[in-house]
């Protein structure tokens, strides 16, 4: 299901209960296993999950020097790094080395990044087959859909919805065996391993100390992307650079458990750039013989020294996302940007500033219940930030418009005159006799399109709270 642009509340409304089914059970298994094995293995997770914090803001506070060290570290190991200052200057810059190397067949691994720039229609559009290797992706592509989850792209399709994709696109009989659909999207992706021309990968994190760039999946895809073909092109936000090796410890070890509950992720490489040429006597060596390292800034640095900045520290986990009633209910389809969940509902709108007014019910999107942040790896204050965003949207005018909500006027004007809130309050019981669609108001009439209007039980606040107190002989429970 391709996203569209309404709100997120009629997207929900709208959505199968079929797909709010799988998407709730999808999120719900990490979120288990996240809590247990992070509890088992540290004393105290909560520090380790302050100590990621300080070191990511560390990084960002100092970016600048950060990323000449990587660059310096990258450059001795052999490796060329571009920097793009917006998504148009990076789609060109790897236009350009695939054009370079005569690539025309790019294998790629998951990269949001990538997403974000919608880089495989510009490379489609000029005559580069890209093929997406890590198994959600794939079928992504193949049902030409978008991604709905930042670790689990697919978390919106169940398995009979993939055997008929494979099915369609002549990848065998009708088949909903995981193992067999696996085995499947194995052979086929196989060949196109060895038929491309280039490799494409994110980059999880990249040491500014070192160089070395370091991937993690769970199906090896990324070791095929960068091994078979002769160049590996690495994109990856400024973002995601950590000072030394040994901080990587810290994120690895957060990042597997925050996203899907393992201790590690099951492929974990450190690629400490391309192939030495010639190889050192003795040695067996391996990688690409070209490495091309692309730090993409794309809205990234002007989000650096605005109040906003916290949510930069994020390693792209989908813990919040798993965690957030609003995004298990909607999907992250609702969001309509490659970002969801609690954190896109902070990045998008931020990212896509010039834009700014139709993403701003975005951060609406939250109960504000807190779980994204208490279970946030590198404890980033999604709330705060939302509750900021909502009130930019508000000033702006954006938010009210855009997601349609009821003006606060009339509340206002009877709160402020008792006799006029009391006729009000003895006349509200009516209410529950007239049908919804019959209430003379449309914003309320918009506003119950996706909710169910509670019922008025009647009664005067003041008399209710005089009986419960504990000086009127009542009792507080
Ligand atoms: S904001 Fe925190 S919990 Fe959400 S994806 Fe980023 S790191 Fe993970």
């Amino acid at each position: 299901m391709i996203p569209t642009a309404q709100s997120i509340d009629r997207f929900a409304t709208t959505l199968p209960a079929e797909v709010k089914a799988t998407v709730y059970e999808g999120t719900k298994v990490p979120t288990v296993w996240r809590r247990d094995i992070l509890e088992r293995d540290f004393a105290d997770p909560d520090a380790l999950r302050k100590l990621a914090s300080r070191i990511k803001q560390h990084t960002l506070d100092h970016l600048d020097r950060y990323l000449e060290q990587a660059e310096t570290a990258l450059r001795r190991r052999g490796a060329e790094v571009h920097f793009a200052k917006d998504g148009d200057s990076a789609k060109a810059a790897v236009a350009r080395v695939l054009s370079e190397h005569g690539a025309r067949r790019v294998v790629k691994s998951k990269s949001m990044l990538t997403e974000e720039l919608h880089l495989n229609a510009y490379l489609e559009a000029r005559g580069v087959e890209v093929v997406e290797t890590d198994l959600g992706e794939f079928i992504i592509q193949i049902d030409r859909d978008v991604p709905s989850h930042i670790v689990k792209p697919i978390v919106h399709k169940n398995r009979r919805q993939i055997a008929a994709s494979f099915e369609r696109e002549g990848l065998g009989d009708y088949n909903e065996d995981p193992e067999t659909i696996t085995r499947r999207a194995r052979a086929h992706l196989r060949r196109k391993y060895l038929e491309a021309d280039a490799g494409m990968t994110g980059a999880n994190f990249i040491s500014a100390e070192s160089g070395r760039v370091v991937l993690v999946t769970n199906e090896g895809n990324a070791r095929f992307s960068v091994s078979a073909p002769g160049l590996h092109i690495v994109m990856v936000g400024i973002e995601k650079l950590v000072p030394t090796d040994r901080d990587l410890g810290v994120f690895l070890n957060l990042l597997a458990r925050s996203g899907t509950g393992q201790q590690l992720t099951v492929y974990t490489q450190f690629i400490g750039g391309p192939r030495p040429q010639p190889a050192p006597a003795g040695q067996g060596v391996d990688g690409a013989e070209k490495m091309v390292v692309i730090f993409v800034d794309n809205g990234r640095s002007d989000i650096l020294g605005t109040e906003y900045r916290d949510v930069l520290r994020c390693i792209r986990c989908g813990a919040c996302q798993n965690v957030c009633p609003v995004y298990r209910q909607a999907s992250g389809h609702a969001y309509r940007t490659t970002y969801q969940g609690p954190i896109g509902a902070v990045l998008s709108p931020l990212l896509l500033q010039p834009e700014f007014a139709n993403y701003a019910d975005l951060p609406k999107a939250s109960s504000l219940c807190g779980a994204c942040n208490e279970v946030c790896p590198v404890d980033i204050p999604l709330p705060d930030l939302l509750l900021r965003l909502r009130d930019r949207g508000f000033r702006q005018g954006a938010a009210r418009a855009k997601a349609g909500t009821p003006s606060m006027a009339p509340w206002a004007f009877l709160a402020t005159r008792p006799r006029a809130w009391r006729a009000a309050m003895s006349a509200s019981s009516l209410g529950n006799a007239l049908p919804l669609e019959l209430l003379p108001f449309p914003p309320l009439q918009r506003w119950t399109q996706s909710r169910t209007l509670p019922e008025f039980r009647g009664g005067d606040f003041r008399s209710w709270m005089k009986n419960r107190s504990p000086k009127q002989g009542g009792t507080h429970e």
